[in-house]
């Protein structure tokens, strides 16, 4: 039954409501996958018995004609959704063990439509990294490989945070998966796996019940192998919630029928700025290509000026680690998951935390408690806040002379595992498409462009108005036909 791992989701749901297989024998061959891909270390827990549990309800609706629109698909769910009974760990020592008593509202609704859980997905701790390589679980493996200079194989990063969304959705172990996206985690392992991710407007899909790493920034959002199926998914994991104050109560429109194929005289933006030193060639040459796609099918290209984007990475990794050093400070071995005594209170928070958090985590929490502190909060914080204003203003007024900005997702196709470990700066670039996006709250997404020379998938990033999803994955689809079948990883379970 390996085919039934490749189809899409639009294709897996066309396929049970014509019978041509039930959910419970599409769960089966995805709990099989997910068993054969153990060795490149996506999942944290498997879930088999919910998903044949789950499957085996879709079965029955199906069978009595009252189908709901996600009934059926094995979805892998980010472990920094919060999952009712199952543990969730924000891929850290410190919630090892940690079982909510609750849903986070995203993974509740998709269940809600019918989703299957297959499990939870690594990522890096706390969803703070860009190649999956913080875990306390150990690294991801990308289900491509690289060579080295001498041509032998090497294991690569899947990219990050959604790392093990990234990989069992190209791996083709999971149809679909949720990733979050705070500074580009959806979009950036969307592009070094080849598949489609998408990170909408902040506000669109609720944030409660997943853990937080930095909430002015943090968004969930759909990572699929088509157009379409994140059309689908984003149409269930989307929705006003009462729970998270920064939810927005808009209606949820059918992103499906946004997907007309027809961009004419839609304009699209190309942001002078992006031409970063040092961008490499084919990366060049990608979004080149893009931009002829666009116009051939009708779409205008107008250069634009987003002239603050030079201080967006400065201004991400200022507000992010003071977000994270505030929204970790709950961590403390007392309420949630992993406490390691000492001979008072105080010891045993620091010993607590010493132990429960690594490297990238403390990093990020020391970075986060220096720019707050006084003193210093006027010259970093304060200024980086001013700063993220002129960034979401520059996008204000770009959005006057275009409707969606054509990107590169990322300036490099994946790395290998160990690279630019231990150089945070370097690892901080991987997000400088990404970030400006994150600080304006405005959706985009990465989809699949084609390979860099390497041989490694190189995605493409539309961006577009706050809410406008809908014209996001319009032109997204445009894009994808454009670069036609995209070739799978080695490894396609
Ligand atoms: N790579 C960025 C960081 O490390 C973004 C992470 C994310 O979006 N969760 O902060």
């Amino acid at each position: 039954m390996t085919e039934l791992t490749h189809l899409s989701m639009a294709e897996a749901l066309d396929g049970l409501r014509k019978k041509d297989f039930t959910a419970t024998e599409l769960t089966g061959a995805y709990v099989a996958a997910v068993e054969a891909a153990r060795p490149l270390n996506a999942f944290i827990v498997e879930t088999p018995e919910i998903a044949l549990r789950q499957a085996k309800e879709a079965d029955a609706r199906y069978a009595a004609g009252t189908a709901r629109p996600l009934d059926g698909m094995p979805l892998g769910i980010k472990d920094l959704f919060c999952t009712e009974g199952v543990q969730t760990t924000a891929a850290s020592r410190i919630l090892k063990g940690f079982i909510p008593p609750y849903e986070s509202t995203v993974s509740g609704n998709l269940f809600r439509d019918g989703a299957v859980m297959l499990g939870k997905l690594n990522l890096d701790e706390f969803a703070m990294g860009s190649a999956n390589i913080t875990s306390h679980f150990g690294p991801v493996i990308s289900p491509w490989s690289g060579k080295d200079p001498a041509g032998a194989s090497r294991k690569l990063v899947p990219g990050g945070s959604s790392g093990g969304s990234a990989a069992s959705v190209a791996g083709r172990f999971a149809i679909a998966a949720t990733g979050t996206d705070t500074g580009g985690s959806i979009r950036q392992p969307a592009s070094f796996v080849g598949i489609v991710g998408l990170k909408p407007t902040y506000g669109r899909c609720s944030r409660w019940g997943i853990v937080a790493f930095a909430s002015s920034l943090d968004q969930a959002g759909p990572m699929t192998r088509t157009v379409r199926d994140a059309a689908i998914m984003l149409g269930s994991m989307a929705g006003f919630d009462a729970k998270d104050s920064t939810s927005v109560d808009l209606p949820v429109p059918d992103y499906q029928s946004f997907l007309t194929g027809d961009i004419r005289g839609l304009r699209v933006g190309i942001p002078r700025e992006y031409r970063v030193d040092g961008m490499p060639a084919e990366i060049e040459r990608l979004w080149q290509q893009g931009i002829d796609w666009l116009k051939a099918a009708g779409a205008v290209p107008v250069e634009i000026s987003l002239p603050h984007t030079k201080y967006a990475l400065p201004t991400y990794y200022i507000v992010a680690p003071a977000e994270c050093s505030s929204n970790l400070a709950r961590y403390d071995g007392v309420r949630f998951g992993q406490r390691v005594e000492g001979k008072d209170l105080q010891e045993m928070y620091e010993n607590t935390r010493a132990a429960g958090f690594g490297a990238e985590v403390r990093r990020r929490i020391l970075m986060g408690t220096y720019v707050l502190s006084a003193g210093y909060y006027d010259a970093y914080y304060l200024k980086a806040q001013k700063v993220r204003a002129r960034i979401a203003e520059d996008f204000q007024k770009a959005y006057a002379l275009c409707d969606v900005i054509l990107t590169p997702t990322a300036p490099s196709t994946a790395f290998a595992i160990g690279e630019k470990q231990d150089d945070p700066i370097a690892m901080y670039l991987n997000d400088v498409f990404t970030v400006p996006a994150s600080l304006a709250g405005i959706p985009g997404i990465s989809v699949p462009a084609g390979l860099g020379s390497d041989g490694l998938p190189l995605g493409l990033q539309i961006l577009g108005r706050p809410f406008d999803e809908g014209t996001v994955l319009k032109v997204a689809e445009v894009m994808e036909k454009a670069a036609g079948p995209q070739p799978l990883p080695p490894y396609a379970g």
